[in-house]
């Protein structure tokens, strides 16, 4: 809640006027006002909070109000803001000096580190955001199979690669659609985008294209239309497939990462489909604890493919930057410690829980999931949808409730609580937020319901 709730809110319309002018300054150089587009606000309106500050749970604007985090930068903060372990490695790393463009021995530990949490993979290469690790993981399985088509899943996000902004085509089985202007349609013709959950059109798909298919790319836990869990049959059919048809299996687990579980969504999968592996993984976020960096991992045999060994070229000057692997290296030894999952694991169950009892509680129809430290929840526009369960693809994601989404994300706000400003993202808890934040919350969210 804000450390005064009755404090200076600001006039009713506008109730963040420092933000409001900054909005109004940014939008005259930077397109749109922001350098992320979901930053803007425009799904749910309103005027983007510009943030001066963070510690622990807490996020502080422009014009000094406090708001309870369930963002954490999109999910890497998964130990809250100003960690003093992360912090200490990240001043100590960066007075030994910012970038050299040569090795080093952090890039090595990291890289270690990474391996030992995620068995599937002998080898991973460092880079700086998702979209470079996912882009690049794309072309080493184009590479390493010798083949163009590649399966993606709609909802799915896997960053801003020209290849992966693609809507479904008209019918099963067919291209996609660039979802941007300036991806030519050449670019897109090899991707096949699949409805999220359907085996039998990835059957389909493959029995039609299996032969030419290099990859299929999918978020286990899709954080991208809010929170959808992969099926255990669709998994373990999709396995299958890929299998069969010499097709590799990539995990983009860039938001679910070392953020669901220690071992990541994988190792959930893994533990219900035993011998389960991806092919290769993708991650990102709380890898870099907020620092700009990603990675993408595999078997020795094709990460070997990867230039200087291999024919795959790939490269960054800033990655496995000094200043950004102090970062995630301390990041990954705290979420090490014992207990530290089974904690955030049960801050963010009754967070959810909690939220779908006031909801009920007003009869406000609602479902919810969540896993470790990521969390979701919906607003059915009836009781009974999705056969009383969750979504199951984005389609059905996109038939929820959202202008009563938007209400309730408007009186959360403005009773101190920053939850994701759009119904088709996810929300994350850190292990900052204490019972007293989650009680908080709870409360806002019983006088948010109140009020309609
Ligand atoms: C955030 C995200 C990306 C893109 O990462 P950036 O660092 O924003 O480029 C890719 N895949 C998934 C699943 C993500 O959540």
């Amino acid at each position: 809640m804000a450390d005064d709730p009755s404090g200076t809110p600001g006039s009713p319309a506008s109730p963040a006027p420092r933000s409001a002018a900054l909005f109004e300054r940014a939008r005259r150089v930077i397109p749109g006002g922001v350098n992320s587009p979901v930053r803007a606000f425009r799904a749910v309106g309103g005027t983007p909070r510009f943030i001066q500050r963070a510690q622990g749970a807490y996020l502080w604007d422009a014009d000094g109000q406090r708001y309870i985090d369930y963002i954490g930068s999109w999910g890497p903060m998964i130990l809250g803001h100003g960690h003093p372990a992360v912090l200490d490695a990240v001043e100590k790393a960066a007075r030994d000096g910012f970038s050299f463009g040569a090795p080093t021995e952090r890039e090595v530990e990291l890289a270690e580190e990474i391996l030992k949490l995620v068995p599937s993979a002998e080898q991973v290469r460092l880079v700086s955001s998702g979209t470079e690790a996912a882009m690049s993981a794309l072309r080493l399985a184009r590479g390493a199979t010798g083949r163009s088509k590649i399966v993606k899943f709609e909802g799915c996000y896997h960053g801003h690669a020209d290849a992966l902004l693609v809507k479904a085509g008209s019918g099963l089985a067919t291209f996609g659609h660039p979802t941007s202007a300036g991806v030519p349609p050449e670019v897109v013709q090899h991707t096949l985008v699949l409805t999220y959950n359907d085996v039998s059109e990835l059957e389909a798909a493959f029995d039609a294209h299996g032969r030419e298919i290099a990859c299929v790319m999918i978020e286990p836990i899709a954080g991208n239309m809010n929170f959808v869990r992969a099926s255990l049959p669709f998994m373990k059919r999709l396995r299958e497939l890929c299998t069969q048809h010499g097709a590799l299996l990539v995990f983009d687990e860039v938001m679910s990462g070392f953020r669901v579980a220690l071992g990541s969504a994988q190792s959930l999968y893994a533990r219900d489909l035993p011998g389960f592996q991806p092919d290769l993984s993708v991650f990102g976020k709380v890898i870099g604890g907020g620092m700009p960096l990603a990675a993408f991992a595999g078997p020795r045999a094709v990460m070997e493919q990867l230039a200087p060994l291999g024919g795959v070229y790939q490269a960054g000057t800033l990655s496995g930057n000094p200043v950004a692997t102090a970062c995630g290296l301390a990041t990954l030894k705290e979420i090490q410690k014992p207990g530290f999952f089974e904690a955030l694991s049960a801050s963010t169950h009754s967070l959810t829980t909690g939220l779908l009892a006031a909801a009920q509680e007003a009869g406000v129809p609602m479902v919810g999931d969540c896993e470790g430290g990521m969390f979701g929840f919906f607003f059915p526009k009836h009781a009974g949808d999705f056969g009383g369960g969750l979504p199951q693809n984005y389609p059905q994601v996109m038939t929820t409730d959202g202008a009563r989404f938007n209400r309730f994300f408007h009186a959360m706000l403005e009773r101190g609580v920053y939850l994701a400003p759009a119904l088709y993202e996810a929300g994350f808890v850190s292990a900052a937020h204490t019972p007293a934040d989650i009680k908080a919350t709870l409360e806002a969210a019983a006088a948010a319901f109140a009020a309609g």
